[in-house]
């Protein structure tokens, strides 16, 4: 039994892995400042002997006594991270510097979550770990690519001068129950309007990809790469790399809600990739670790929640 901190542990990704650290026995502190995470999200473990919820802002020292972190605290969704852009930095640059100073005092494991986004708007098909991405430094996705980028120096700067024992992960866009009805990302978007009955808006002419992994076989890659060998800090990217376009995706949903939702096409945003998918060769190697949950399987979850809590 480890202590073990989760930093954005209320949130869509961060509740879940509380909930498998916690029923493998370890002692959770779960720290969020509830920004975009919710304290619905970790209902059912308050009171849990083994679990423990902390209100607190990781841009601000914490002074705390664990194992292992994981550091998860970042707006995730374009509307949320474009809502306070010089926070999102904040949260990805001062947050890493101190949860990475906390790892060191406690000479802890620490393991970053950071993003496919660091590939930008990708010339490289599928994302390999040794692509280097083609980020705007500029635009209204910057605060959240350059921001999880400057985290991923820091991780590797406190490994070579501290000896810090780093996991980096590259998550692509993930999927589940628990994501946040309003957040904008594209899931949600559509499974909402699907069961509204409102037109599914599709950005652009629909012909971007993205792949989805769904959030169980997500939390299995984060947990054990953050049991990997020592000597394995990653870059290492964890997703699903069944590639799906966002026309195919309106209509995969429509078709598993039963919906007649028509299609409404609304302008491309700013710097919208075009196509994504993970090159997943280094995770099967170095973790022996693949999604195992087919889209339409993890969608018939996600839409039952969804039905549970929209009216
Ligand atoms: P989320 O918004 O649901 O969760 C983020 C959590 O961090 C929230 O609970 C929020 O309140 C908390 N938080 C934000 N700022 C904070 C601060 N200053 N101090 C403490 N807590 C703070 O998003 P998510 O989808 O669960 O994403 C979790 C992590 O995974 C993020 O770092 C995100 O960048 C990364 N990620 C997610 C995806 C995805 O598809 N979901 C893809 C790539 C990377
Ligand atoms: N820090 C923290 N908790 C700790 C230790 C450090 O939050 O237990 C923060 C503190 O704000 C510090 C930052 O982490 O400024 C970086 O720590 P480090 O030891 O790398 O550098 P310092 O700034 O102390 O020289
Ligand atoms: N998108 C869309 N309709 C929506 C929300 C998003 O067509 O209602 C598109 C968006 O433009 C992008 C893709 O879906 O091309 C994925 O968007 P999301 O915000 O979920 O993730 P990200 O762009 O960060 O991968």
């Amino acid at each position: 039994m480890r202590k073990i901190l989760v930093t954005g542990g209320a949130g869509f990704l961060g509740s879940h892995l509380c909930e498998r650290l916690v029923a493998q026995g370890h002692d959770v502190l779960c720290v969020d400042n509830y920004f975009t995470g919710s304290k619905a999200n970790i209902e059912h473990l308050l009171g849990l002997p083994h679990f423990e919820v902390m209100r607190h802002d990781v841009t601000f020292p914490l002074y705390v006594e664990v194992d292992q972190i994981y550091n998860l605290a970042c707006p995730a969704s374009p509307v949320h991270y474009q809502h306070d852009p010089v926070q999102t930095t904040k949260v990805n640059v001062h947050g890493a510097i101190n949860m990475l100073g906390l790892a060191k005092r406690l000479r802890a494991r620490i393991l970053q979550a950071s993003t496919s986004e660091v590939y930008g708007d990708p010339e490289v098909h599928p994302q390999t770990e040794d692509y280097w991405g083609k980020v705007n430094p500029i635009g209204i996705r910057s605060c959240y690519d350059e921001g999880k980028r400057c985290a991923e120096t820091l991780f590797f700067d406190y490994w070579r001068q501290h000896r810090l024992e780093i996991k980096v992960m590259r998550i692509f866009n993930t999927y589940g129950p628990r994501m946040h009805p309003n957040d904008g990302r594209v899931v949600s978007n559509f499974i909402v309007q699907a069961l509204k009955g409102e037109p599914i808006t599709i950005y652009g002419d629909g012909t971007q990809t993205r792949s989805f992994c769904y959030v169980d076989d997500l939390v299995d890659g984060m947990m054990r790469l953050m049991d990997s060998p020592a000597a394995f800090t990653g870059p290492v990217n964890v997703g699903n790399p069944q590639e799906t376009t966002m026309l195919e995706l309106a209509d995969t949903i429509c078709r598993l809600t039963g919906s007649a939702s028509a299609i409404e096409f609304r302008p491309l945003p700013q710097d919208d990739p075009k196509q994504r998918r993970p090159d997943i060769g280094l995770a099967e190697r170095a973790l022996g670790w693949a999604p195992r949950t087919a889209l339409e399987d993890g969608l018939k979850e996600t839409i039952a929640y969804f039905r549970k809590i929209v009216d």
